[in-house]
């Protein structure tokens, strides 16, 4: 490109730009022609669009949402298409293909894109948490719950998981919150004397028959929501109490099922 103040050649330069942009300060690189003689700067149109989707991308950074780089590593990652993205997604591609190459999706649209390349379905699945129901992983939260408080959560062959299932519906609730998953896919109703499995009596000795080791083992993650509400509830009656409370809880009908997107009003933790 040639300087409009004939000067000759301009030169391509990339600079630092910070401006705000949707309530945000965003900072980002732009490539711009200059002339090394008046300082003149011009786009062309390839720039323009250049500069327009580092803006983009930078904002997505700044905001916290997916960029059009990282969706696109995303769904390359999973073999995909644009096309398969957008079945996945529920969208059309002419979609995808804006939010590949520049256009900002809505936070809600983020979510489901963020679910779907993480290879799970676009709409959250509310009773299960997002994951199919495991005997083995219920015993096995139990074990770690009896290793950690000291003592059995499933006590004598008559049980019914009075307080087992509180412990259980915590692990679901915060895990559910904080990876995007249940612990061990088990649906919670809300009974007389509080949260607890539903379909108990039918569950209570499959679990307490099942094999731990089957169960997919705990994370990291895991662990450590389990070791926060073992240290949270030491004694049954603490665990009781504080889910006889929630409001995630008290707001429900007997019997009516307690979905995990109801961990926004659990207080405990
Ligand atoms: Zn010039």
């Amino acid at each position: 490109m040639d300087c409009p103040n004939e000067h000759g050649r301009m030169e391509l330069k990339s600079m630092a730009r910070e401006l705000p942009f949707r309530g945000k300060q965003v900072k980002f690189r732009a490539q711009h022609f200059v002339c090394p003689v008046c300082g003149l700067e011009a786009d062309d149109l390839g720039l323009a669009a250049a500069n327009q989707k580092a803006l983009s991308d930078a904002y997505r950074s700044t905001a916290k949402l997916r960029t059009g780089e990282q969706i696109i590593e995303g769904r390359k990652k999973l073999g995909w298409t644009q096309k398969d993205l957008a079945r996945a997604a529920n969208v059309g591609i002419a979609s995808v293909k804006r939010w590949e190459t520049g256009q900002i999706q809505t936070k809600a649209m983020d979510d489901i894109l963020r679910r779907v390349l993480a290879g799970k379905s676009a709409i959250p699945d509310a009773y299960t948490g997002n994951r199919p129901l495991s005997l083995a992983r219920i015993k096995l939260v139990l074990e770690r719950f009896r290793a950690l408080l000291g003592r059995k959560l499933l006590k004598s062959p008559t049980d019914k998981m009075l307080y087992a299932a509180k412990y259980l519906w915590y692990a679901d609730m915060v895990a559910f919150e904080e990876t995007g998953q249940s612990m061990t896919g088990a649906t919670y109703a809300a009974l007389p004397h509080g949260p607890q499995l539903n379909n108990y009596s039918e569950l209570v000795d499959l679990i307490r028959e099942a094999d731990e080791d089957q169960a997919d083992p705990l994370t990291e993650h895991e662990e450590r929501i389990l070791g926060r509400i073992a240290g949270a509830f030491p004694s049954d009656q603490a665990v009781y109490r504080a889910a006889h409370e929630e409001q995630a809880y008290t707001s429900k009908k007997n019997g009516e099922l307690i979905p995990y997107t109801d961990v926004e009003c659990i207080t405990a933790l």
